[in-house]
């Protein structure tokens, strides 16, 4: 394949809904990929290793980092996420669309070494249907939903810093929107540049 891929970084506060959205893209798209990070958070019940996460422990973690195995990493409420490098290089080369579902301190790295990447922001509504969603989600005890709420406003002021952002207000419009932001990517004049060049040849 002569055109690599490319590579997209999806971010937006705990609990707005990021999974819902990309995920029936991401199923209809054979040739894009969600890049599965590496963690040191314990699993959530439900979620597999190799799937939702790579679960390391401390001293792998920081293996990896050593070894220069990770585009980015940060820590996020407690506990370190990054992004495996050889996986990410190896689906570019191969013509992959990547997408990187990540917090903002990591994207602000990648916005550094990847500066052709499309950086894509979800906000929610209202501060107050994020806390709603949050809570209601179950998945955290009261004190880290607590913690999350608080970086989740640090990070929506990040929002300007991304190209594009989505308001999810209503998941489908939310998703016809993620759709139309990846076509409006593709056909960026700098992304057709060798098309243009064999048609007009
Ligand atoms: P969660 O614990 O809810 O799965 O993820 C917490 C936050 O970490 C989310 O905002 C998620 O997007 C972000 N995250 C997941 N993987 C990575 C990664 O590899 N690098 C960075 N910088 N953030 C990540």
């Amino acid at each position: 394949m002569s055109k690599t891929g490319m590579l997209y970084v999806y971010s937006g506060p705990s609990g707005v809904g990021k999974g819902t959205i990309l995920g029936p893209y991401l199923k209809a798209h054979e040739n894009a990929v969600l890049s599965v990070s590496a963690t040191t958070r314990a699993p959530r019940p439900g979620e597999t290793e190799g799937v939702e996460y790579h679960f390391l422990g401390m001293n792998q973690f920081e293996a990896l980092i050593e070894n220069g195995g990770l585009l980015e990493y940060a820590q996020y409420s407690g506990n370190y996420y990054g992004t495996p490098r050889a996986e990410v290089e190896k689906h570019l080369m191969e013509g992959l669309d990547v997408f990187l579902e990540i917090e903002v301190q990591g994207a602000m790295k990648i916005k550094k070494t990847f500066p052709d990447a499309v950086f894509i922001f979800v906000l929610p509504p209202s501060f107050e249907v994020l806390q709603r969603r949050l809570t209601n989600r179950g998945t955290e005890p009261p004190a880290i939903v607590e913690m999350r709420l608080n970086t989740a406003r640090e990070e929506m002021r990040h929002a300007m810093e991304y190209d594009y952002v989505i308001i999810n207000d209503n998941v489908e419009k939310a998703r016809a929107e993620l759709s139309c932001i990846v076509t409006a990517a593709k056909c960026q004049t700098k992304n057709m540049k060798k098309l243009i060049q064999k048609v007009s040849d």
